[in-house]
């Protein structure tokens, strides 16, 4: 029988085990079985494995035999053995009933899997799953130093898979035949690469760190240029197909944009802006992603891009993740654009458009008319939601979507704005969440992108606190009267809380926590907008005009609450995020963010760009219940001490699993992931990036390279698989 990698591996291993590394570890092909590589690697007497192993894990562990002793049970019939086996740094009782196996000698090496139990404070396992490794069979391995430890099931076991490795590489020599290596020789010496079958056997099978070293230095060029390959040929299928260039025309909106604007373009707009007007003048659908701190400017780059669509007879849509967003940029565009943004209304310019808002909860009436303009093309720029790609919205001739703070879209959402237009519109893509290198390489990676770094001169900065309450409870008095002070100065401050309140539906969840530790059980409830409100009437802040914001409030109230608080009609807005996003009041100077260890990292940073919009100095404080010197703790102290939005997003994905990075933001491409760390791997990415886009740039694309072409089939293979187990 010839082994490919395709084969299932029902057809090359017993059929229990096939179904067991199927069902537990969705292993199915040869080819998954070959990149089910060690988590790590046991070395006889040498590890600290028993010192960590923690009650409840279930672990795979190497060691030796140190004594055995089989007695009579006192209450029961049968004998009980116990083994106690060390590494060299700790030692762990097995605990065996009528056990018969003579072999379980002292001295004797072996791996034990099981859950590692606790009995009279000592640790056990009870009859766990064990392999010993003298004897005639396990000679040769023996050997060897190094004993690779596989992520196991309870099914199937790390030395299961061990020896059904074993089997495929010396299934009849041709090992090096059956994993063809897909990489081009060029690539390989340019990187100095092991070839893929030296690399898999390496992997499985080293004799020293250093082949475990270059194995994975080799199997990560794999994933990083297969992964490059995937997103290469995404970007290159959106640009073949054809969009429509939408070229600058003087004396147009742009033009009245940029003098009515009330300010000079930073450098970065201004060329950001050069970078937007080029793409837009070519039919190859711009597909961008704008990234920028709060406060550096984002919205004007974007609106000179819908205006020159506009003057170029198209139309342009701006998304926004909130309602009160939405709002918010309808009545800064409406009010930058005067008469222009009018035009068909009495006191507007016949030569500008329309400023459309659209959004779920209009009236009937003023939703149909919206509609009509949009549909009609009176209305050249459109602001809404996410509602408007769902509720079916016809546009006359959509020329640009411009998405505002992208971290809430994913790519089915990208995919479902470049069906919108009759030819597919450029995208522009806007977040204020930097992202770090290495992501946008990835989970962003079919976009190209921006970044604004410069934030426009006069800004005030913010300085940030964390207020341990229950550490130094004098401190949370302290962020009250400073509350007190700003207002009393003529200022504004907001309260953020990770809860509405009041109804204990499931409505009341955290509204948005990303990236935030998940929360253990024995924590009381996250702070509440509604109670904390009431608190602060009453006590710390009793006298000042203070309002609630959340998501439960109608749009209207929301709009009209985010208007007072504007107009300065509001002191304090007791709120949960829907104030974490593009909310725009220069007058706000502090933020006290309670319960701020429920936030994610990035997410505290937008949240307190909210107060560090004015020419006065903002200030944050993150009040918490947390110790200082705990790991949130010290998180949360690492936000206070830096602005760095970049060094922040970096902080945030060492604190989120990767996996759950890549494979919320992408489906899929987590299957193809398994060595290669967005942490760690930024040059490797970079690289393996202009290779594969030099790859299919070449006149013959991968067609020289069945091989490569080939993996990346099975990537994509993988990532239906997933879409339909999910489906
Ligand atoms: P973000 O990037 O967070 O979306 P915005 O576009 O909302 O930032 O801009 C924040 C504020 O800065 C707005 O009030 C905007 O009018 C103002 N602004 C933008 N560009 C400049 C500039 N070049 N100089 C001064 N103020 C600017
Ligand atoms: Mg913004």
């Amino acid at each position: 029988m010839s082994v490919q990698l395709e084969t299932p591996l029902s057809r090359v291993l017993g059929a229990k085990t096939a179904k067991g590394m199927a069902e537990t570890l969705n292993l199915h092909t040869v080819r998954h079985l070959l990149r089910h590589y060690p988590r790590r690697y046991a070395r006889r007497g040498e590890q600290a494995d028993l010192a960590d192993v923690q009650v409840g894990d279930r672990v795979t562990v190497l060691a030796q035999v140190r004594s055995v002793n089989t007695r009579p049970m006192k209450n029961r019939r049968g004998t009980l053995t116990e083994v106690v086996v060390g590494d060299g740094s700790g030692r762990m009782k097995l605990v065996f009933f009528n056990h018969r196996h003579g072999q379980l000698r002292v001295n004797a090496w072996g791996m034990f899997a099981g859950t590692v139990g606790e009995y009279r404070g000592e640790k056990q396992f009870a009859h766990p799953d064990m392999h010993l490794l003298e004897g005639a069979e396990d000679e040769t391995d023996w050997a060897r130093a190094l004993v690779p430890i596989y992520p196991a099931s309870k099914d199937v076991s790390s030395w299961v898979i061990e020896k059904s490795i074993k089997t495929l590489i010396g299934a009849g020599g041709g090992f090096a035949d059956l994993v063809e290596d897909p990489l081009p020789d060029d690539i390989r010496a340019r990187h100095g690469l092991l070839s893929l079958p030296a690399a898999l056997l390496d992997i499985h099978r080293p004799t020293t760190w250093e082949d475990v070293e270059r194995a994975t230095d080799r199997l990560k060029w794999d994933e990083a240029l297969i992964l490059q390959l995937t997103l290469a040929a995404r970007r290159r299928a959106a640009a073949l197909e054809p969009g429509i260039a939408r070229p600058r025309r003087p004396g147009g909106l742009l033009d009245a944009v940029d003098a009515a604007l009330p300010f000079e373009l930073t450098e970065g707009q201004r060329e950001v802006g050069e970078e937007l007007a080029a793409e837009l003048d070519r039919d190859q659908p711009m597909h961008r992603l704008l990234q920028g701190e709060v406060g550096s400017g984002k919205t004007v780059v974007a609106l000179r891009a819908m205006a020159q669509v506009v003057d170029a007879g198209g139309q342009a849509a701006l998304l926004a993740p909130t309602e009160v967003l939405a709002a918010q940029h309808a009545r800064g565009i409406r009010q930058l654009l005067g008469p222009l943004g009018r035009a068909g209304e009495l006191d507007g310019d016949p030569s500008g458009t329309r400023v459309t808002l659209l959004t779920g909860s209009l009236k009937a009436a003023a939703k149909r008319e919206a509609r009509a303009d949009v549909a009609e093309g009176r209305a050249g720029i459109v602001i809404g939601t996410h509602a408007l790609l769902q509720e079916g919205v016809e546009f006359a001739d959509l020329g640009l979507v411009v998405v505002d703070e992208q971290h809430r879209f994913g790519v089915e959402q990208r995919d479902a704005l470049r069906a919108k237009g009759n030819r597919p519109p450029h995208v522009l893509v806007m977040t204020a969440t930097p992202i770090p290198r290495t992501v946008a390489m990835t989970v962003y990676g079919d976009l190209e992108t921006s970044t604004l770094r410069q934030l426009p001169s006069g800004r005030g900065g913010v300085s940030s606190s964390v207020v341990p309450q229950l550490e130094k409870p004098a401190w949370i008095d302290r962020a009250w009267q400073r509350v007190r002070e700003e207002v009393a100065a003529g200022r504004q401050a907001y309260v953020v809380c990770p809860r509405i309140g009041e109804v204990d539906g499931p409505d009341d969840e955290p509204e948005d926590a990303d990236g935030a530790p998940p929360d253990t059980d024995d924590r009381r409830p996250p702070l509440a907008v509604l109670d904390v409100a009431e608190l602060l009437r009453n006590g710390a802040l009793a006298g000042l005009r203070l309002e609630v914001l959340h998501g439960r409030l109608g749009a209207d109230e929301k709009e009209a609450r985010m208007r007072a608080f504007a107009a300065g009609e509001i002191d304090v807005l007791v709120a949960t995020t829907v104030v974490e996003v593009g909310v725009d009041v220069p007058n706000a100077t502090v933020m006290v963010v309670m319960d701020a260890d429920r936030f994610g990292v990035s997410q505290l940073h937008q949240l307190r760009g909210r107060v560090a919009r004015g020419k006065h100095a903002g200030l944050c404080l993150l009040v918490t219940d947390v110790q200082l010197a705990s790991t949130t703790g010290q998180r949360l102290q690492a936000v206070a001490a830096t602005s760095d939005g970049f060094e922040l997003a970096r902080l945030d994905l060492e604190t989120r699993r990767e996996g759950d990075v890549l494979g919320a933001a992408q489906s899929g491409t987590r299957s193809g992931i398994r060595m290669l760390s967005l942490l760690e791997d930024e040059e490797l990415i970079a690289t393996a990036r202009r290779e594969a886009t030099a790859l299919l740039e070449t006149e013959r694309g991968l067609a020289d390279h069945p091989g490569l072409a080939a993996e990346v089939a099975a990537l994509a293979t993988d990532e239906r698989a997933e879409w339909l187990e999910k489906a």
